[in-house]
């Protein structure tokens, strides 16, 4: 029969104290392991909160929660639990502030999404944004084609900024409202603006044609473009 309130028990529930070496070899795994996740899941996934936010609320999250009511976790590797993560993540913030390079590799830094009215493509493919997640997100800024934007950019945040042309600058672009968007051109005349569907490259030099090739990214895929201003 366990007695309760058996200090054994109820501090390490029986384990020998040495046993707190392997507590900590376990930090440092379970934290490497939920930091390389995340670092994976890119930073979309882990919009609004850091990377190292995120890891301590996972590893911690469930440690905290166990010996309230597991009787067979004790309460001094729990409480080495918190301390452990917590010299981890201090010195992951310190290593940051000392190496430019694992700082760039951890916290990433802003990405040209769009340069001059155009999607800056290169960088575009390499972030696991999707088209359709930053449309909306221009959207809900009053975009409606992409002829409006001088810059937009992806934070380390996960966040987009976005920097609005003047009026008076506002260019022909590629609209990104669903209905004009995916309403393909089959047939060109001459005197319209095309927009590239793929890198919003705007084509005025049609001759009466079927088949047109964007000369910036080689795609074929066009769509009427547009020149209205942004009325917010
Ligand atoms: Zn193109």
């Amino acid at each position: 029969m366990k007695e309760i309130f058996e200090t054994d028990r109820l501090l390490m529930n029986g384990l020998p104290y040495v046993f707190l070496f392997e507590v900590l070899f376990r930090c440092i795994v379970m934290y490497i392991v939920a930091l390389l996740v995340l670092k994976m899941a890119g930073r979309r996934g882990v919009q609004q909160l850091s990377v190292f936010e995120l890891v301590i609320i996972l590893t911690l999250g469930s440690a905290a929660g166990d010996p309230l009511f597991y009787e067979n976790v004790g309460l001094l590797p729990t409480i080495c639990v918190f301390i452990f993560i917590m010299i981890l993540y201090r010195l992951t913030t310190f290593l940051i502030t000392k190496s430019k390079r694992i700082e760039k590799w951890l916290e990433g830094e802003a990405i040209y999404l769009i340069e001059e009215g155009e999607f800056a493509i290169d960088k575009f493919k390499k972030e696991s944004l999707a088209q359709n997640e930053f449309f909306a997100e221009l959207r809900l800024r009053n975009v409606t084609h992409i002829g409006q934007v001088k810059l937009a950019l992806l934070e380390t945040s996960g966040q987009v900024s976005v920097f609005f042309y003047r009026d008076e600058e506002v260019q022909p672009g590629l609209p990104i409202l669903p209905h004009q968007f995916n309403n393909l051109v089959l047939q060109f005349k001459v005197g319209e603006l095309y927009a590239c569907k793929f890198c919003a490259n705007i084509c005025n030099s049609v001759s009466e044609t079927k088949q047109l090739e964007c000369d910036r990214c080689g795609k074929d895929e066009w769509v009427m473009a547009t020149d209205e201003l942004r009325i917010a």
